[in-house]
């Protein structure tokens, strides 16, 4: 059974599409087998993986909606090589998030759709829309991690609090063995004070908990989803290619690790 990571973060622009589709294809250009769901609205992370959001003829609010077969919606991504497969979405699933409020499993929704699917992965990353909408609820009832990302500046403790407060309802609810996968922090500039002292302040609180890799504002990160492809395809070379590479590795180091200790 495949290792179903949510990256979410209720704030927006906070790098949870850039760290969802990078993450999917660092981790696939390490040969593993990666599946990336596309579960906000705006289509970001679709779009960002060169597929057009506009064409999308089956997209996740389907699957959410309806018994449509997963196969149905699926589609390759095939650089960098060998690829990774994308439910992708657009607009549709701001109606999903609607029609799943009447639905009885309206909660368990993308875990009965998941349960379908991932056997055929070693990883699903999900990237959640800006809220804590039923949409998130799903990705946090489908998921064993969350992967929160974190931008160091002011208002960003405050932000987690109110996460990690979800989390906890829905762990003590819904999903009980739903754990804190790591707190990344994105877009740093060592060069802030303030971001220097939010990434201290972080370490205090949540020790282990923070990844040790740090992703640096890097202007080819940005650039990379116009031409529809993660900076790795992009610019291989670039410091936020190799800084994804790097989580990749410390995404699958703790995953093993907590296997070994399960
Ligand atoms: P979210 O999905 O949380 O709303 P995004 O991943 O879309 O956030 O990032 C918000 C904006 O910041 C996008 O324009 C993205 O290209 C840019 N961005 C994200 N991470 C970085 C980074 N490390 N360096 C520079 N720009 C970044
Ligand atoms: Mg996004």
């Amino acid at each position: 059974m495949a290792n179903i990571i949510a990256i979410a973060n209720q704030k927006g622009g906070v790098g949870k599409t850039t760290t969802a589709v990078n993450l999917a294809a660092s981790l696939a250009s390490m040969k593993r087998r990666v599946l990336l769901v596309d579960l906000d609205p705006q289509g970001n992370a679709t779009m960002g993986c060169g597929i057009d959001k506009h064409t999308v003829e089956h997209s996740a609010c389907d699957l959410l909606l309806t018994d449509i077969p997963v196969a149905d919606c699926i589609q390759r991504v095939t650089e960098p090589s060998p690829g990774f497969d994308l439910l992708p979405s657009n607009a549709d699933l701001t109606a999903a998030e609607i029609g799943l409020i009447d639905s009885p499993d309206r909660e368990h929704r993308l875990t009965k759709v998941l349960a379908r699917a991932a056997e055929a992965y070693e990883l699903v990353i999900i990237d959640c829309p800006p809220s804590l909408n039923m949409l998130t609820v799903n990705a946090l009832v489908a998921a064993q991690g969350v992967l929160i990302p974190l931008q160091c500046e002011y208002y960003a403790l405050e932000g987690l609090s109110s996460l990690l407060d979800t989390i906890e309802q829905i762990r003590e609810s819904r999903n009980p063995t739903l754990c804190i996968e790591g707190i990344l922090r994105t877009m740093h500039d060592p060069r802030n004070n303030l971001a220097n002292q939010v990434s201290t302040q972080l370490i205090t609180h949540f020790k282990d908990q923070v990844y040790r890799t740090i992703i640096p504002r890097n202007v080819r990160l940005a650039e990379a989803p116009s031409h529809g492809q993660s900076a790795l395809l992009y610019d291989p070379q670039s410091k936020g290619a190799v800084s994804y590479l790097a989580l990749a590795s410390e995404v699958l180091r703790r995953l093993d690790k907590r296997q070994q200790v399960a």
